[in-house]
């Protein structure tokens, strides 16, 4: 039992009992981690409307005996109020939010993807770009070991005429060999681009039919992924006794 300070970004809240709320934060050194902010929707306490989702804090938590640890101190770092007061930059911000809420580990850090997260939604909450959560999806995926093939058909191998992507097979596909979604050459050539480290670059770019096709698909990507994973989730909480 112990008190430790550390950064995290709100992930998601709920409401416990009367009074108090329960908050799922990414941590930098503890990784995810739930918090119960004790007290806070009794009155309109600042304490409260710090541990909104997307908040980024410096936070002290009381670890306990149970999982669920005690917020006792927060202090803002950044509140991101640019991506809050625009639909659907909070939208997106929110589906970046969701995706690492489902992936991360509780109590497993993982620094670098609360640092990924808390500067997509810096980039967001500055000018905006649309592309931010999709290449955050596809780096978050990456990060877990998720990456399609993009040289060559996952089918037959050739590097030509790739038309293709197919989530589930995990790549692109050829003329001959295709399936799954059509894939234009303009978006393929801004995958390559986002995985060869040029997302800077590429999120300075202006909206395209390319970069739509490419938001369309690291979602596709992500959910395809996340249900892989919580169906062997399923079949490993299954096979644990009681
Ligand atoms: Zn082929």
């Amino acid at each position: 039992m112990s008190l430790y300070r550390d950064e995290a970004v709100v992930l998601r809240t709920w409401k416990l009992g009367e009074a108090d709320r329960i908050v799922s934060l990414l941590t930098r050194d503890h990784g995810k981690v739930r918090g119960v902010a004790k007290g806070v929707r009794r009155t309109r306490s600042k304490f409260g409307a710090r541990l909104e989702p997307t908040s980024h804090l410096a936070i002290q938590l009381y670890e306990g005996k149970s999982d669920l640890h005690t917020i006792t101190q927060v202090e803002t770092i950044n509140r991101f109020v640019g991506l809050r007061s625009d639909p659907e930059r909070f939208a997106r911000a929110e589906s970046m939010l969701e995706a690492v809420e489902q992936m991360a580990q509780d109590h497993a850090p993982e620094p670098e993807v609360h640092m990924m997260l808390w500067r997509a939604l810096a980039t967001l909450d500055a000018d905006g770009p649309y592309f931010v959560s999709a290449a955050f999806f596809l780096k978050l995926l990456a990060h877990d070991g998720v990456q399609p093939e993009l040289d060559r058909c996952i089918e037959c191998g050739t590097g030509d005429a790739l038309v293709s992507i197919d989530v589930v097979g995990g790549g692109v596909r050829c003329g001959k060999c295709r399936r799954g979604r059509p894939l234009g050459a303009a978006a393929l050539s801004l995958l390559r681009r986002i995985y060869s480290g040029d997302l800077a670059a590429v999120l300075r770019e202006k909206s395209s039919e390319a970069g739509a096709e490419v938001d369309l698909l690291a979602t596709a990507l992500l959910e395809s992924h996340l249900e892989r994973r919580l169906k062997s989730t399923a079949v490993i909480s299954q096979s644990l006794p009681g």
